[in-house]
């Protein structure tokens, strides 16, 4: 694995395998890299000739300061686990390679009422950090693809919307969430739970599994109530739980189209969110 630090080498050398007819698939990570992220990586490698990966833990994303300083750092381990997961190139920028002129005055983007919803309204200006460093690392990699989780699922409508706005020619391919084995989704965040905290932490999926397999049968309301319910009993501070369409839109029941239950909720002061696809109304179940 070839190691960057700085954007002009990097763009360089992309810009020479591009030019010997290499496709470039791109995997953004704040690193505290975990399998969900090496997850991303292989579909990358199945779907590209050259595999980016980047690892930059972004301020301008972080609305809470002491989330920021506890993110795991952990460097030296991501980078053997990159190198193992298949990753051909990391981009590993210092803050005053992707912000030169410091974080006064950064470009927004009008993502509209998205930006504003689920965690949009527990996070503000989460989602314009996110852009702000997206937008720059698309700049520099130029990928053909970019690969995201739907575990952050709003994020991948956020950077759907970017991708109109920044003149790169890049597709989205959203990859399915990565779990582990007692259903937790895997997140860098997961090693800062506690024992206690990582016992209960699995019933969030499965809180989301019981609105699954009762949307179509029971009514949604009395559903996300019991799921709250049990969830705030078991010690689970619970920010949103709701059912949407594909555009975060809230639903009140089974209706055409895709449908996704989406939940964050913090557990002795960790912040966690998941989300599942709902079964299309009269269509198969898978
Ligand atoms: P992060 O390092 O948390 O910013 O995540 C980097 C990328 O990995 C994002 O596109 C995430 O959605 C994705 N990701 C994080 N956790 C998972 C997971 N459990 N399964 C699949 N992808 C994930």
């Amino acid at each position: 694995m070839v190691i960057f630090k700085e954007s002009q080498t990097i763009t360089h050398y992309l810009d020479q395998l591009r030019a010997a007819g290499q496709t470039i698939g791109f995997v953004p990570t704040m690193g505290a890299i975990h399998a969900g992220h090496l997850s991303l990586v292989k579909e990358a490698r199945k779907a590209t000739d050259t595999v980016v990966c980047s690892i930059f833990v972004n301020p301008t994303q972080f609305n809470d300061p002491e989330d920021l300083k506890k993110y795991p750092v952990r460097t030296a381990e991501d980078i053997g686990l990159l190198t193992d997961g298949g990753t051909d190139i990391l981009f590993l920028p210092t803050l005053a390679e992707i912000y030169p002129e410091g974080y006064h005055q950064l470009e927004t983007y009008p993502f509209g009422t998205l930006e504003h919803k689920l965690e949009g309204a527990f996070r503000p200006g989460h989602f314009q950090g996110v852009a702000q460093v997206v937008a720059r690392l698309l700049k520099t990699i130029h990928p053909d693809i970019l690969f995201m989780g739907q575990k952050d699922f709003q994020q991948t409508l956020i950077i759907k919307e970017l991708l109109n706005f920044v003149k790169v020619n890049t597709k989205l391919v959203v990859c399915p969430i990565l779990r582990e084995s007692d259903g937790l989704a895997m997140s860098s965040r997961n090693v800062r739970l506690s024992p206690d905290a990582r016992k209960r932490a699995p019933l969030i999926q499965e809180e989301l599994k019981k609105i699954k397999e009762g949307f179509l049968i029971r009514p949604l309301d009395q559903l996300i109530r019991e799921a709250k319910d049990k969830l705030g009993k078991n010690g689970f501070a619970v920010e949103y739980l709701v059912v949407t369409d594909e555009k975060l839109n809230l639903v009140k029941g089974p209706q055409p189209g895709t449908l996704i239950c989406l939940v964050a909720a913090r557990i002795a002061g960790i912040r966690l969110i998941d989300n599942i696809i709902l079964d299309p109304v009269g269509g198969d179940h898978h």
